[in-house]
């Protein structure tokens, strides 16, 4: 089904043709008309489903064909902002603002990024200037609201991105303070990865008649990437994954800690190992941050170890492999992390270190994503750990065949 079948015209048309993308992917064919409607919008959908071009191209059109009567405000007045897209993280922002970049390329619309770790004097300007659409994180937005410089009384879209990240990260208060400034007549999107109760109410309380949309996350990210489990105890890991950079075919990777302290240490001893190696995480700057990411994109550094919540929803194209160095404890967190490989339908591998104790996760694991992953104990470093011969003392996972297990070697669970 091409994009002219769901209503976007010139110039949205062209930008979508000069980036390539051929066929809206299935949360864009879901989303695109009804957002063109001006209808609200829940949608259950992760990083990875084309999800800021779903949100953004229509939004885009919208406000072309809809021009704003105030555009020629005083300009000692910030001009009323028309469109908002709170996001958890600045890479997420910085990068909804690069494809807002891009898609809206020819529009003639103007738009802003905002969001801590950098001077504001750059954000305020772009505000005095005028902007249709801001992209934020809340904390910032909310200060420069405070300061008077961002004019939300006139806005006509609110996007809420992540939203069950933003919920985690505790941004809640700031979103109802957010939305305090806001019209209620207005539409509004909500994403979110994930639909917890939380969730569920939020979306109650500031959505009206919403659609809603799903696509499960197992179909464009799961099936694409090979998923492996290395039985490693805890003090080899550092020799492991030393050995699976040099043994495997990785082009790029990116590697997830638990903390950033270990994600330090880990690239202090990869880099003395000789390993191209950058990290990314809440407490670098926003300069060695973006940086970072610049290295890894063009190949510089193409090792890349993060802390989740600077990784989410990182737009890299071509990661080779992603490497869990620790299991996250909730299996979301997984699907997420292993979602930045296997994207736009290359092949990708994700290599998830588990210590004997962990096990218990891959059950929750494999639950979640509904096939079971291979477990790996043949390596170099393996466990002296006694293997699992007998069933652990945790719930069953209904898709293992744990009893007819070989003892050691390559196999699915
Ligand atoms: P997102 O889920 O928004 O993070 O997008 C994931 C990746 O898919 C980005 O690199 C987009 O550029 C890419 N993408 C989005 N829509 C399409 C499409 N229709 N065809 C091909 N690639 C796309």
């Amino acid at each position: 089904m091409p994009f002219q079948t769901l209503g976007l015209q010139e110039p949205i048309l062209s930008a979508v043709q000069a980036e390539g993308y051929t066929e809206p992917t299935p949360i864009q064919s879901l989303a695109i008309g009804s957002v063109l409607q001006g209808r609200d919008v829940l949608g259950c959908a992760q990083t990875g489903t084309g999800k800021t071009a779903a949100f953004s191209l229509p939004i885009l059109q919208r406000l072309l064909e809809h021009p704003h009567p105030t555009k020629k405000q005083a300009d000692h007045h910030a001009r009323p902002v028309r469109c908002l897209i709170l996001s958890p993280t600045r890479e997420l922002t910085a990068q909804i603002g690069e494809a807002i970049e891009v898609y809206g390329a020819g529009t003639g619309l103007s738009h802003t990024v905002i969001f801590g770790g950098v001077r504001q004097r750059g954000q305020t300007r772009a505000l005095r200037e005028g902007v249709d659409i801001v992209v934020a994180t809340p904390g910032r937005l909310l200060d420069l609201i405070g300061q008077g410089h961002v004019n939300l009384g006139q806005l006509e879209v609110f996007v809420l991105d992540e939203a069950d990240r933003m919920l985690d990260m505790g941004f809640i208060e700031d979103i109802w303070r957010i939305l305090s400034y806001v019209p209620e007549h207005r539409q509004t999107l909500l994403f979110s990865a994930t639909m917890p109760a939380k969730i569920q109410h939020l979306a109650n309380a500031i959505l009206r008649d919403p659609v809603e949309i799903r696509v499960t996350p197992e179909t464009p990210v799961i099936d694409t990437i090979e998923q492996r489990v290395y039985l490693v105890e805890w003090a080899n890991r550092s020799d492991l994954l030393k050995h699976l950079l040099s043994t495997e075919n990785v082009t790029r990777a990116l590697i997830f800690t638990q903390t950033k302290r270990r994600a330090d240490v880990l690239v202090r001893e990869l880099k003395l190992a000789g390993f191209k190696v950058d990290v990314i995480h809440s407490d670098r700057n926003q300069q060695a941050r973006k940086r970072a990411l610049e290295n890894f994109r063009s190949g510089k550094r193409p090792i890349l170890v993060a802390s989740d919540i600077a990784a989410r929803g990182l737009d890299v194209d071509d990661v080779s492999h992603v490497i869990n160095y620790e299991l996250p404890r909730e299996a979301e967190v997984y699907v997420h992390r292993i979602g930045r490989t296997g994207r736009a339908g290359s092949r990708g591998v994700s290599m998830s270190f588990c210590t004997l104790e962990e096990r218990t996760l891959l059950t929750d694991i494999e639950k979640l994503i509904g096939q079971p992953v291979t477990i790996i104990e043949d390596h170099p470093y393996p466990s002296n750990l006694p293997r699992l011969t007998k069933k652990p003392e945790t719930r069953p996972n209904p898709n293992s065949v744990r009893s007819n297990r070989r003892p050691t070697g390559r196999r699915k669970l």
